[in-house]
């Protein structure tokens, strides 16, 4: 009779223990999931994590019938930020950047990547091109209000440059093509004088920039 309760006890014990070891084992998986795509320095997704969900998410835009924008941003005369103050504040300048992209891409299907360097993407799902440009504009002036000095930069401060992309009705393309028509954007957003959003294709309205003036 004891050697069953004792027996009992022990598969009890096994079993339980068997449990807390697949739970902290799925914590772990999911921990090295999320960290394998988020880029240390900024805390945003990585540009692997884009290539691996760009295509997937403009085929489910596709078969939803829902508009999608591609962003391209760039961080202004970057390169003399580091060379005037230093690699270390440029990566805090990097983080700052993206704070302030994560903040104004806020709603849950917005994605926002590090592409490179002081490259960024962002990928927001069912968005109207109205509230697709606000949000490039939020961006823009974001980054020039957080007021990061920079003597080299656009009116003594960092700023960045939007190229944006946006597709109200998505034909049977891909993902890599809106990249690149905002990565085209982004050009002619730095040719310009950057600190502002070019949009390609322009706007239903014919415009195609916004906020080029800036004080
Ligand atoms: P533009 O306005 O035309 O974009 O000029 P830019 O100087 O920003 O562009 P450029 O491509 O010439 O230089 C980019 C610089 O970004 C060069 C590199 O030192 C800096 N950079 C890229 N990645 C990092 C990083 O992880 N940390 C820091 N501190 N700097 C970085
Ligand atoms: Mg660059
Ligand atoms: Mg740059």
């Amino acid at each position: 009779m004891l050697s069953v309760l004792a027996m009992t006890l022990a598969y009890l014990t096994i079993t339980a223990g068997l449990c807390a070891f697949n739970r902290h084992n799925e914590t772990n998986i999911r921990t090295i999931a999320r960290l394998s795509h988020t880029d240390p320095l900024t805390g945003v997704y990585n540009r692997q994590l884009l290539e691996e969900l760009s295509n997937s998410e403009f085929k489910r835009s596709l078969r939803a019938e829902e508009p999608l924008a591609i962003y391209m941003l760039d961080i202004d005369h970057f390169k003399k930020f580091n060379d005037r103050y230093g690699h270390v504040a440029g990566d805090s300048a990097l983080a700052a950047v993206a704070t302030v992209i994560r903040n104004s891409a806020r709603r849950a299907s917005d994605l926002v990547f590090r592409y490179g360097g002081e490259e960024f993407c962002v990928v927001c799902s069912a968005i109207e091109e109205k509230d697709a440009l606000t949000l490039a504009d939020a961006i823009v002036e974001g980054v020039r209000a957080a007021g990061i000095v920079h003597a080299d930069g656009e009116n003594g401060v960092l700023t960045i440059s939007v190229g944006l992309s946006h597709q109200a009705r998505l034909v049977d393309t891909d993902a890599q093509r809106i990249l690149e028509s905002a990565d085209v954007a982004l050009y002619q957003a730095k040719q310009s004088g950057r600190n502002c959003v070019v949009q390609n294709p322009p706007a239903e309205d014919g415009g195609n920039q916004v906020c080029s003036e800036r004080a």
